[in-house]
């Protein structure tokens, strides 16, 4: 049920793949998901976080008031980076977070659009989401091209990474969880976020 996801390769819940986190880390827990088992890692929790796991396993969507208002954000955003124009897929990934939270209630968030990804033995990343400190608001970098390759990322690629780090944003500042766990849940909202937001593009023939 995860094939969609293409930058995470995941494992059943009780299958023995292991998993390293490639496309995301969140700075507050980098050392927790540096090398985990995707799902089994809930046994090694203390009850607080299981807590917190299975709160956030158990929110499914969300649903946003202003979805056909950030459609256009979306094509912009498409044709900036098929145009490999770094400066304009940041202006309008930047556009397109800030209106969707703003929708949503939950405070803003800064987003980096960078060059290649950065890659080491533990594969390439895809996305980074540092939290909120003190007067700092949080941001979110993603990266427009492929580690090896330089090849400029595949778009519905760019833009699931995009919305799995705005989901550890909303996660914190929306549904006020103390942590952000990749649980099953997150991934079902980081797809419905997705298709609320591609629906309209599907009759473009995207
Ligand atoms: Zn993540």
């Amino acid at each position: 049920m995860f094939g969609a996801i293409p930058y995470m390769g995941i494992g059943s819940r009780s299958g023995v793949i292991f998993k390293q986190e490639q496309s995301c880390q969140s700075s507050a827990h980098r050392v927790q998901y540096a090398s985990i088992m995707v799902f089994s890692y809930y046994n090694r929790l203390n009850s607080a976080q299981k807590r917190v796991y299975r709160k956030s396993d158990d929110i499914h969507a969300v649903p946003l008031p202003n979805a056909s208002g950030l459609h256009p954000f979306i094509f912009e955003l498409a044709v900036a980076l098929e145009h490999e124009d770094r400066v304009k897929t940041e202006y309008f990934c930047q556009k397109l977070t800030a209106d969707l939270v703003a929708g949503l209630t939950a405070p803003p968030v800064r987003v980096n659009v960078l060059a290649a990804r950065p890659s080491a033995s533990w594969g390439e990343l895809h996305g980074l989401y540092v939290p909120a400190q003190g007067r700092t608001s949080a941001v979110i970098t993603v990266w427009m091209r492929t580690a090896q390759r330089r090849q400029v990322v595949a778009f519905r690629s760019f833009l699931r990474t995009l919305l799995h780090e705005i989901c550890h944003h909303l996660d914190y500042e929306l549904f006020n969880l103390s942590d952000s766990f990749h649980t099953e849940g997150f991934y079902k909202r980081e797809s419905s976020l997705f298709h609320q937001l591609m629906n309209r593009e599907k009759g473009r023939g995207e």
